[in-house]
């Protein structure tokens, strides 16, 4: 089976890479393990993606946009930060005057079933479905993928996009930092008797940390940080208790809170990979960056990553180049690694800090936010790295 491109995992970042090759001419096959009616039908995962402007207009582009229910998009105007038991809040509300919110939640399992609508409506995408990527040899000649059921694939390029704990950037020699925090994130949805007016809150409490992301209607995804075996007691609580549970832990800001969804955990690890590229290879999605959530941004560099190298492979296809060529890869490298390192290391020390309960950390996580509150261009600037809005204004709707 020959292709030009193989993508190992069909993600949001595969399936985002593979829509964005749609109608460049060059044969695509990714490899997925997760069966054909898993991917069609994504179940709730908990997660509610902060897209930011300049995801929202790159899934536009690639038509993934219009297999998203309006009615299951939620505006996020304004987000505050706490602090432990002070009220003092830090804002971000850059869209008062322009009535422009910061980004936009959307559920993950939309996310994934918009983009594999995109990527198997292209008839140059191949989807192996059900099927696992077992070992890759790459040369300048040319590469070769082969699946655990001894299937054998040629390709001129292997994107790896196979998750943050990626086999394929091992198999490649590929080292990568890892960061554990020793922490784990609970998420799921609540609803709740008050308004939440649109405000998303990040609240670093001594102990927990907390998020309420609004969701349409009184609902909000409810975001829980804990040491795993606290998570444990919390996870195994019936419906009822942890109802009580949360709307506790929230201080009753929202009035009373009751469990609609499923809950899911995720250990807090962060990846940053030393290199994204090797011979006709290259790292996408959180196989390059694996990114700590309270940031909100690991796909939007998911995304972000898949547009920069099908940018750069559509122009060599259409001359007729090499698509896997070194100085197209060291470039798709060097342009996302600017993109993201900054906010993957801000987010990691940030994240420290905010875990830290020492009496010196405790009165620097104070000082920052009340620092930040008081200097406008600090805040504009997180607000634009939050926003990615870059000069495109999105309407959705
Ligand atoms: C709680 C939480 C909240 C988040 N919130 C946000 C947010 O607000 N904003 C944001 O931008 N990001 C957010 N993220 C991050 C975002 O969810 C991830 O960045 C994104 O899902 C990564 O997509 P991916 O395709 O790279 O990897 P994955 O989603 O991990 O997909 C990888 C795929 O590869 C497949 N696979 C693995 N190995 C193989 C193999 N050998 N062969 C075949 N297939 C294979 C897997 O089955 C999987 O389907 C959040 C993450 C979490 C955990």
């Amino acid at each position: 089976m020959e292709f030009d491109i193989v993508i190992a995992g069909g993600g949001p970042a595969g399936l985002s890479f593979a829509s964005a090759l749609a109608g460049s001419g060059l044969r695509v096959a990714v490899v997925e393990r997760q069966t054909e009616n898993d991917l069609a039908a994504p179940g709730f995962d908990g997660r509610e993606i902060a897209l930011t402007h300049r995801s929202v207009a790159a899934l536009r582009e690639l038509g993934a946009w219009d297999h998203i229910p309006e009615e299951h998009v939620s505006a996020m105007r304004e987000a505050q930060v706490l602090n432990g038991g002070s009220s003092y809040t830090m804002s971000f509300d850059p869209g008062r005057r322009t009535g422009e919110p910061l980004g936009y939640l959307v559920a993950n399992h939309l996310i994934r079933r918009a983009v594999y609508l995109t990527a198997t409506a292209s008839p140059d995408v191949t989807l192996l479905s059900g099927a696992s990527v077992s070992g890759v040899q790459t040369a300048e000649q040319g590469c070769e993928v082969r699946l655990a059921d001894g299937r054998v694939l040629g390709a001129r390029l292997v994107v790896a996009a196979d998750t943050r704990f990626s086999e394929l950037r091992r198999r490649q020699g590929i080292p990568a930092k890892m960061q554990d925090f020793g922490r784990v994130m609970m998420v799921c949805r609540v609803s709740h008797e008050l308004e939440h007016d649109h405000v998303a809150t990040e609240w670093f409490d001594y102990g927990q940390t907390i998020a309420m992301l609004p969701i349409n209607g009184r609902a909000s995804s409810f975001v829980l940080t804990l040491p795993a075996r606290e998570m444990d007691t919390i996870m195994a609580m019936d419906e009822d208790a942890f109802s009580a549970e949360a709307t506790r832990r929230y201080r009753c800001r929202l009035g009373e809170m009751r469990l609609i969804s499923t809950r899911h955990a995720y250990p807090l690890v962060t990846v940053y990979a030393e290199r994204f590229v090797g011979t006709r290879f290259a790292l996408m999605g959180d196989a390059a960056v694996g990114m700590h959530p309270v940031t909100a941004h690991g796909f939007n560099f998911g995304l972000r990553g898949a547009a920069s190298l099908a940018r750069r492979v559509r122009v060599a296809a259409g001359k007729g180049g090499d698509i896997g060529a070194g100085p197209l890869l060291s470039s798709y490298e060097r342009e996302h690694r600017l993109a993201t390192f900054p906010t993957y290391a801000a987010t990691n020390a940030t994240a420290r800090l905010y875990a830290d309960e020492r009496m010196p950390a405790r009165l620097a996580r104070d000082a920052v936010l009340r620092l930040g509150n008081l200097l406008p261009p600090f805040k504009r600037m997180i607000s634009a790295r939050l926003m990615e809005a870059g000069g495109r204004r999105v309407v959705v709707g």
